[in-house]
């Protein structure tokens, strides 16, 4: 019964939205693609990937020690970027988050230091927002990363416990100060010596990522690194 709603749903969905690329709206993709490829090719890479000195890691100076950061690619505003975030995090565009995953899965396997990471840890959205929007876009992500790298996902490292819905209108410090404690750490998981890749999927002032970091890091041997699909520059 409960597949059968579903299939109706999902029937429904596609009768009021085509199937279309995220990014230009084409309908010239696979079925199973959120990105056309003319799309994908032409977005704007930043290099971080083979940069260890970049302005990802350097968010975190003096505040989390990190073995590596990275985004794909340059967040700007009217972008195909643009699009495809908001059609990840607004329009259930799963398929899109998906192929991104993927397609940062290809790029990640050029990085030497991939084969130091245990595991992939999506950030962690609080329940009530998981609620409304039905799925973490980060753990989407993950599971394109998953396909291609054959790495395991943890997503029951830890819980959101605020949604800090007004973040985005804040001062730069008064986030960093909102989002202290808002994160609880699964003390049932045996990470000791484990090496994460914590994944989102845009990076500003990097303050939900710093304040998972800082609950992990009282953890015996723990190692972290960050992987962000979007990169944009904080005002
Ligand atoms: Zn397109």
């Amino acid at each position: 019964m409960w597949n059968l709603l579903r299939n109706i749903s999902t029937s429904l969905t596609t009768l009021i939205y085509p199937h279309c690329c995220t990014a230009c709206g084409t309908n010239n993709l696979p079925a199973a693609d959120g990105i056309c490829s003319y799309c994908l090719q032409h977005l704007p890479l930043t290099g971080f990937m083979q940069q260890p000195d970049n302005p990802v890691a350097r968010v975190f100076w003096g505040r989390l020690s990190l073995k590596n950061a990275t985004a794909l690619v340059w967040f700007q505003k009217h972008s195909a970027v643009q699009q495809i975030m908001h059609g990840i995090k607004y329009q259930a565009r799963k398929d899109a988050a998906f192929q991104i995953g993927r397609w940062m899965g290809h790029q990640l396997q050029d990085c030497s230091w991939l084969q130091q990471i245990d595991y992939l840890v999506p950030l962690p959205l609080h329940k009530n927002r998981l609620l409304t929007r039905g799925y973490n876009q980060a753990a989407c992500i993950c599971e394109g990363i998953e396909r291609v790298c054959d790495l395991p996902i943890l997503s029951t490292v830890a819980q959101r416990s605020s949604a800090t819905v007004t973040q985005t209108q804040q001062h730069r410090k008064a986030r960093w100060e909102n989002m202290k404690q808002v994160f609880s750490i699964n003390p049932d998981l045996p990470l000791n010596y484990k090496h994460l890749l914590l994944v989102d999927d845009v990076i500003t002032t990097g303050a939900s990522l710093d304040a998972l970091g800082q609950q992990l890091r009282h953890i015996p041997g723990i190692r972290l690194s960050v992987c962000c699909f979007a990169y944009t520059v904080p005002h």
